[in-house]
């Protein structure tokens, strides 16, 4: 046998989603009881699988605050400046904080008219009253509305107020508030110096949406995307974010690899590095980069990623995930697998988790939601929405993108631009996910995650169902 012959006998298999169907095992629980709670990093607990890929018709501030509401996490792009990303990571600590940080507050010496103009600009509807850091009194939306505006705020004020120490719960917040009939609670400590507000709107928010991923400050999580190059970016967005994801086509090279150890040193929080494809792109990234917080698989997978068809290499999504399960059980370490590109069902995502993954990385699916930032049109009487690989022509004509995907001699494109069917808020699309895992899960006979992952039992598809007659949505 020739030396080429014997390589070629020799090669791996690799397989991807459809290539492989998960058997069906005795189950003792029913799909509604399924519990389908895993990471996204190795200090970020999530309570769906589900992640949004960090591009830009997928994740800005209003995806990452709906996935997050309902148990997911974002990525926000970096096809933008520092400063445009940083404000969308923003955006989604403040949209439900606990405790707001940042209180907008006045002196008791201005004036009232001044009270209303600040309410008006910052949208808010009450001040606390400061006298060097120490809370005096708190000015409402009420006060000034029936008080001359050349009043001095001291006069108009409520000085008799209801306060929080620095360590309440949100329950007991809204006990204090329901007791004393207030909406706002200032959070004061042992000096009377005010560190904190609690609003009802956002405590009673924690109410409505039980199952959201949050920091320990009960703010939203979310995570946004670098390039290991960006140490500034990476510094900047790691005071806010609660999770940095290095973002970058083939994650196994040795500058990337070089500049993310730096990173990693400098962040301070969670570091998932990506995108990985193979075991030995694993165990050589994992053991040269000390705290490694995750990994990122797949390449060439994604629906708008035209890599594999353009250069004839890359590693399919579900073959990435067994590769670097594979690297982290010889390793004897454990970190969250995040599966990336391709994935457009719940089963999908079953069969990643089961192969190992902890959570799965959408861009397709969640490109068609009302919350991406991609443009709507109207095609035939029907809604579509845009989406493009961060590697498309378009994406790279926005300066960060060439980062990841156009390394000066890379002057080729890949990825394409899409029309995609709008397919409404992302909380059905959720719903739907955690519904289709449970139903696999419930299949496999597994009640959670760790349960899949030791009972899973596979077979390979060498017979693929045909499909028959033209399916009623298709008529629609
Ligand atoms: P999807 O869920 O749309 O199938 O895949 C999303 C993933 O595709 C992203 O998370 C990212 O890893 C990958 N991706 C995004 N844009 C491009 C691109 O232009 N080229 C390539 N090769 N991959 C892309």
């Amino acid at each position: 046998m020739g030396k080429f012959q014997k390589k070629f006998n020799e090669a791996e298999t690799v397989f991807n989603f459809e290539d492989v169907i998960l058997l069906p095992g005795l189950s003792k629980v029913e799909p509604k009881e399924i519990d389908l709670r895993t990471k996204f990093s190795k200090n970020i607990p999530i309570n769906i699988p589900l992640v949004s890929s960090p591009m830009d018709t997928v994740t800005e501030a209003e995806m990452a605050i709906a996935l997050a509401r309902h148990g997911g996490i974002g990525v926000i792009h970096r096809n933008c400046s520092n400063e445009e990303e940083l404000e969308m990571v923003k955006a989604v600590k403040r949209s439900e904080s606990f405790i707001i940080r940042e209180v907008v507050t006045i002196s008791k010496e201005a004036k009232v008219g001044e009270a209303a103009e600040i309410m008006r600009k910052h949208k808010i509807s009450g001040l606390p009253v400061v006298e060097n850091n120490r809370l005096v009194g708190i000015i409402t939306g009420r006060d000034v509305r029936f008080t001359d505006p050349s009043v001095t705020v001291s006069e108009a004020m409520t000085k008799d107020i209801v306060v929080a120490k620095p360590g309440v719960t949100p329950e007991e917040a809204v006990e204090l508030m329901k007791k004393h009939k207030v909406e706002k609670l200032p959070v004061v400590d042992k000096e009377g110096k005010l560190v904190g507000l609690i609003t009802y709107r956002d405590v009673a928010l924690r109410g409505e949406y039980k199952d959201a991923t949050r920091d320990g400050e009960g703010r939203l999580r979310v995570a946004a995307a670098v390039s290991p190059f960006d140490l500034e970016r990476a510094k900047l967005l790691s005071k806010y974010a609660d999770a940095l994801v290095i973002d970058v086509a083939h994650f196994h090279n040795e500058n990337v690899i070089e500049a993310t150890k730096k990173l990693v040193k400098e962040a301070g929080v969670d570091v998932v590095i990506g995108n990985l494809g193979t075991k030995e792109g694993v165990l050589d990234s994992v053991s040269r980069i000390d705290g490694v917080a995750g990994l990122r698989v797949g390449i060439g997978s994604g629906s708008v990623c035209i890599t594999t068809e353009v250069t004839r290499t890359g590693a399919p999504t579900l073959f990435a995930v067994s590769q670097a399960a594979n690297a982290l059980e010889e390793i004897d370490a454990e970190m969250p697998i995040i599966a990336d590109g391709g994935v457009r069902n719940p089963g999908d995502i079953a069969l990643a988790v089961a192969f190992g993954a902890s959570c799965a990385m959408l861009g397709y699916v969640f490109a068609g939601c009302k919350e991406s930032p991609s443009p709507m049109t109207i095609i035939n009487d029907r809604y579509f929405k845009l989406h493009r690989g961060m590697g498309s022509q378009s994406a790279r004509q926005k300066r960060m993108a060439v980062d990841r995907y156009a390394v000066l001699s890379k002057e080729i494109p890949e990825g394409t631009e899409v029309w995609i069917p709008y397919k409404g808020e992302v909380a059905s699309i959720i719903n739907e996910f955690a519904s289709g895992m449970k139903a696999a899960m419930g299949y496999a006979g597994a009640s959670n995650i760790t349960e899949l992952q030791r009972k899973r039992k596979f077979a390979k598809i060498i017979s693929k169902k045909e499909k028959v007659g033209i399916s009623i949505n298709q008529l629609k």
